[in-house]
C-alpha cells in the first residue's frame, strides 16, 4: 500500500497537473498555480488561434480597403470578388467572437446525491456549489470564470446579476428562484480563485438523471458542446440503468464522447477493507464493459484509464484544509491519501483529455475556416494581381507608342517647318517676280487701255475734270481686272497646291486615331485666293496736268526744243528726216498731216548742213541779231523766191495745223499725256505692289501654317494629357499589383501560421 502511495506521489510530482508535496502530518499539499497543467495546451492554443484570427481580421479588412480602392469603374477588382472579400469581415468577426467565448466544457451526470456537486467543488478547491441534503441540484448549474473579480449568478434569459458571496447565499438564491429542471443557471466565480476556471474550464452540474424523463432535451441543450462527460457513480452500489440509459442516448447524439466514470464515496470501502479489491475489480470490470462494449466509445485499455475510485468529500476536505489551514484537521478514513491521489490522477487525465478534445473540436474547424478564408482572399487578390499586371503591360505598351508618336511628330514637324519655310520663301519670291512682271507688261499696254476709253471729250475745265476722273476709274478697273485675270488664278492655283501639300503633310504626321478629329479643321479653306492691289489712279495721277494749248509743230519754240532735245533729235538733225518721231506728250504723231510732210523743201546735204548750222546759231544766239543774220544768210543763200515760197508753205502749214486742232485731236494729246504720266507713276509703284502681293501670299501661307501647327499642337497636348493619364494609370496599377502581392503573401503567411498551429496543437492530438 505504501509503495503504491509513493509511486503515485512521484508520478504526480513529476508531470502531473499540480505540484504535490507530502506534509509532516502525512497529508498532501497540491500547488494550484501549476503552469505545466495540460489545460495550458488549450489556453495556449486558444491564445495562438485568437492571435492568428486578429491577424486574419486585420488582413481581411486591409484586403477590403484595397479592393475598394481598386474596384469601381475601370476597376481591376470584380464586384463578385469585392463582395466575397467583404463578406469575410463579418464572418471573421463572428469566428473571433466564438473563439473569445470558447472554453473547455465538462458536464457531470449521475443519480441524485451521488456527489456531483461535491466532485465539482473538490475540483474547484472550494465549496462553490451547495451540496448535501436539502441542496439537491434541481436545475443545470454552469460554473464559469468571471472576468470581473465578483461572484454572481445569472439565470437563463435574464441579464440581471444576482450577487452571490457565499455558498449559502447561492443555495438560498437557488431555492428562492423557482427554476425548471431544464433551466440553466450561470454561476460566475472569480477566476483568480480557481485554477480550472482561470484556464477556461466550464463545469456543468446537472439534476440527477434519475429525476427526469427529459434526457433528450438535456442532451440537446447542454451536452452537444461538452468536451468531457463525467459520470459520478456511487461506489456503494453498481451502475444503474438510468445512468447507463443517459449515456446511451449521449453516444447516439455525439460521436465518441469522452466519458470518465468516477466511483465516488470510495471512502465507504475503508470500513470493509477485506472486500475492497474485490469490489473495485468488480466495479472496474463493469465500467470498462460499459464504456468499451456497450457504448463503444473507447477500447477496454483506454476505458481502464477512464475509471477512478475516489472520495470527493475527502478530496474537498483535504483541499479546504490546505486552503484555510484550520488548527483541527478533519478525521479521514483509512486510505484517504490513496483515494486523494486517485482523485488527482483523475484530474490530470481529465485535464489532458478535455484540453486535447476541446482543442481538436473547437479549434480544428476554426483553423480550417481560417485557411479557407485566407485561401479565398488570396485567390481574389491573385486575380486582382493578374488583372493589374495585364493592364499594366498594356498601359506600358500604350505609353511606348505615345512616346514614339510624340517624338516622331516633333521630328517631322521640325523637318516640315523647315521645308515649308523654304517653300513659302520661294513662293513669295516667285509671286513678287510675277506681279512685278505682269504689272510692268500691263503698264506697257496702258495706252491701249486708255485708247479703249470712249467718252465725249470737252476741253472746258469742269468737263475735263469729269473726263479725267472717269478715265482714272476706267484705268483702275481695267488694270485691276486684267491683273486679277492674269495673276489671281495663277497665284491662287499655286497657293492651293502649296496649301494642300502643307495640310496633307501636317495631317499625315498625326497618328491615325487623331486624324479623324483633325480632318475637319486641317483641310484648307476652299475660297479662291485673290491678289489684292491698291491702284488708286485718283491719287496716283492727282498731279497730272494736261497741256492742251495749241503748239505749231514747226514753230520756233518747237524747233528749238527739237534741236535741244535728246541725242536722237540731234541724230535726226544730222540725218535727213525721212521719219521723225515727235514726242507723244507734245504732239500726237497721228496728228501730223502727210501732205505738208511731203511738201517739205528738199535740200541738198550741203544746204541742209549750212541751214542747220545757221539754225543752231540762231537758236543759240537767242537774239534779233541772230534772226537778221539768219534771214540775211538765207536770203543770200536761197534767194527771195525760195523764201517767199517757203514762207507761204510755212503759213499754210500753220493754218492747216491750227484748223485741225479739234477736240478729237486734243483728246488724243490728252490721252498720250495721261498714258505717259500714269505709266511713270505706275512704274513707281510696281515694286511696292509686287512686294505687297508677295507679302499677302506670305501672310496667307504663314497663317495657314501657323493654324496647322496649332492643330498639331492641340493634338500633341491631347496626347501629352493622355500620356500623363497612362503614366498615372501605370503607377496606380503598379501600386495595386505591389499591394495585391503583399496581401497575397500575407495570406500565405497566415496559412502557414495556421499550418504551424495545427502542427503544434492538432496533429499529435489525434
Ligand atoms: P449531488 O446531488 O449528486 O450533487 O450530490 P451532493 O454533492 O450534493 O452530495 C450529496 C451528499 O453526499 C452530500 O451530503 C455529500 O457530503 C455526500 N458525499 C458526497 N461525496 C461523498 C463521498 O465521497 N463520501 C461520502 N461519505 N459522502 C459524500
Amino acid at each position: 500500500m505504501a509503495a503504491y502511495v509513493n509511486r503515485t506521489i512521484s508520478m504526480m510530482a513529476g508531470d502531473g497537473p499540480h505540484n504535490v508535496s507530502m506534509l509532516n502530518n502525512g497529508s498532501v499539499r497540491v500547488n494550484m498555480q501549476n503552469v505545466d497543467s495540460p489545460l495550458q495546451i488549450f489556453v495556449r492554443a486558444k491564445k495562438k488561434i485568437n492571435d492568428i484570427f486578429v491577424e486574419i481580421d486585420d488582413y481581411v479588412k486591409d484586403a477590403v480597403t484595397f479592393m475598394h480602392a481598386v474596384s469601381g469603374e475601370n476597376g481591376i477588382a470584380t464586384p463578385q470578388d469585392m463582395g466575397n472579400v467583404e463578406s469575410y469581415v463579418s464572418k471573421v468577426e463572428a469566428i473571433r467572437e466564438v473563439l473569445k467565448r470558447d472554453h473547455m466544457k465538462v458536464a457531470f451526470f449521475g443519480r441524485t446525491s451521488n456527489g456531483k456537486s461535491t466532485v465539482i467543488n473538490a475540483m474547484l478547491h472550494d465549496k462553490i456549489l451547495p451540496s448535501g441534503i436539502g441542496h439537491t441540484t434541481n436545475c443545470f448549474l454552469q460554473v464559469e470564470g468571471s472576468d470581473t473579480n465578483e461572484a454572481y449568478m445569472r439565470t437563463e434569459g435574464c441579464e440581471e446579476k444576482l450577487n452571490v458571496q457565499s455558498v449559502s447565499q447561492l443555495g438560498h438564491a437557488l431555492c428562492a428562484t423557482r427554476l425548471q429542471e431544464c433551466s440553466l443557471v450561470h454561476v460566475h466565480w472569480p477566476r483568480e480563485l480557481c485554477a480550472l476556471l482561470r484556464d477556461d474550464v466550464v463545469l456543468v452540474d446537472s439534476p440527477g438523471v434519475d429525476v427526469t424523463p427529459n434526457l433528450d432535451t438535456w442532451i440537446d441543450k447542454y451536452c452537444l458542446d461538452a468536451d468531457v462527460f463525467v459520470l459520478v457513480a456511487n461506489a456503494e452500489s453498481t451502475l444503474m440503468v438510468t445512468e447507463k440509459n443517459f449515456f446511451h442516448k449521449v453516444s447516439t447524439k455525439i460521436s465518441q464522447p469522452n466519458i470518465f466514470i468516477l466511483n465516488n464515496r470510495w471512502d465507504a470501502s475503508a470500513s470493509e477493507p477485506e472486500y475492497m479489491e474485490q469490489v473495485r475489480t468488480q466495479h472496474a470490470n463493469r465500467c470498462v464493459d460499459f464504456l468499451s462494449r456497450e457504448l463503444r466509445v473507447c477500447s477496454p485499455k483506454e476505458a481502464e484509464e477512464r475509471i477512478f475510485f475516489i472520495s470527493a468529500k475527502e478530496a474537498l476536505l483535504t483541499r479546504m484544509r490546505d486552503r484555510e489551514k484550520p488548527v483541527s484537521s478533519p478525521i479521514l478514513a483509512e486510505g484517504h491519501q490513496v483515494r486523494y491521489f486517485e482523485f488527482v490522477d483523475f484530474e490530470r487525465k481529465f485535464e489532458e483529455c478535455i484540453s486535447q478534445s476541446a482543442v481538436r473540436t473547437k479549434f480544428a474547424q476554426h483553423s480550417r475556416r481560417g485557411k479557407n478564408i485566407a485561401g479565398d482572399v488570396m485567390a481574389a487578390l491573385d486575380r486582382v494581381y493578374n488583372i493589374a499586371t495585364e493592364q499594366k503591360a498594356a498601359k506600358v505598351e500604350k505609353q511606348r507608342i505615345l512616346h514614339e508618336q510624340l517624338s516622331s511628330i516633333e521630328e517631322q514637324l521640325t523637318t516640315i517647318t523647315r521645308q515649308m519655310k523654304d517653300k513659302i520663301n520661294r513662293m513669295v519670291e516667285s509671286v513678287e517676280h510675277k506681279v512685278s512682271l505682269t504689272l510692268s507688261q500691263e503698264i506697257r499696254r496702258l495706252s491701249a487701255l486708255v485708247d479703249e476709253y470712249e467718252s465725249e471729250f470737252r476741253p472746258e475745265r469742269p468737263a475735263l475734270e469729269q473726263y479725267k476722273r472717269a478715265l482714272h476709274r476706267h484705268v483702275e478697273a481695267g488694270l485691276g481686272s486684267r491683273l486679277k485675270k492674269r495673276l489671281s488664278s495663277d497665284i491662287g492655283n499655286e497657293m492651293d497646291v502649296v496649301q494642300k501639300e502643307m495640310a496633307e503633310r501636317m495631317y499625315n504626321i498625326l497618328p491615325t486615331n487623331k486624324r479623324a478629329a483633325a480632318a475637319n479643321y486641317i483641310i484648307p479653306h476652299q475660297q479662291p485666293f485673290e491678289v489684292l492691289y491698291r491702284l488708286n489712279c485718283d491719287n496716283l495721277c492727282a498731279d497730272f496736268n494736261e497741256d492742251l494749248s495749241f503748239r505749231f509743230s514747226y514753230g520756233i519754240t518747237a524747233l528749238i526744243q527739237r534741236f535741244q532735245g535728246k541725242n536722237t533729235n540731234r541724230i535726226a538733225l544730222n540725218n535727213p528726216p525721212q521719219y521723225t518721231q515727235i514726242p507723244a506728250s507734245i504732239t500726237p504723231v497721228s496728228a501730223l498731216p502727210p501732205a505738208p510732210r511731203a511738201a517739205l523743201p528738199v535740200l541738198s546735204a550741203e544746204e541742209w548742213g549750212l541751214l542747220s548750222k545757221f539754225a543752231l546759231g540762231a537758236l543759240t544766239s537767242q537774239g534779233t541779231m541772230g534772226g537778221l543774220l539768219l534771214s540775211g544768210l538765207l536770203l543770200k543763200t536761197v534767194g527771195w523766191r525760195v523764201l517767199a515760197v517757203t514762207g507761204l508753205a510755212y503759213g499754210a502749214l500753220y493754218a492747216y495745223e491750227r484748223l485741225t486742232w479739234t477736240a478729237k485731236a486734243q483728246e488724243r494729246v490728252f490721252k498720250r499725256q495721261y498714258v505717259a504720266h500714269a505709266g511713270k507713276k505706275l512704274r513707281l509703284i510696281v515694286d511696292l505692289t509686287s512686294a505687297n502681293c508677295s507679302h499677302q501670299v506670305q501672310q496667307e501661307l504663314s497663317t495657314m501654317f501657323a493654324r496647322l501647327c496649332r492643330l498639331i499642337d492641340e493634338a500633341t497636348t491631347e496626347m501629352d494629357a493622355e500620356l500623363s493619364g497612362v503614366r498615372d494609370a501605370i503607377k496606380m496599377l503598379d501600386d495595386a499589383s505591389t499591394s495585391a502581392k503583399k496581401l497575397r503573401n500575407k495570406a500565405n503567411y497566415l496559412s502557414h501560421e495556421l499550418e504551424l498551429f495545427e502542427e503544434a496543437f492538432l496533429k499529435h492530438n489525434n
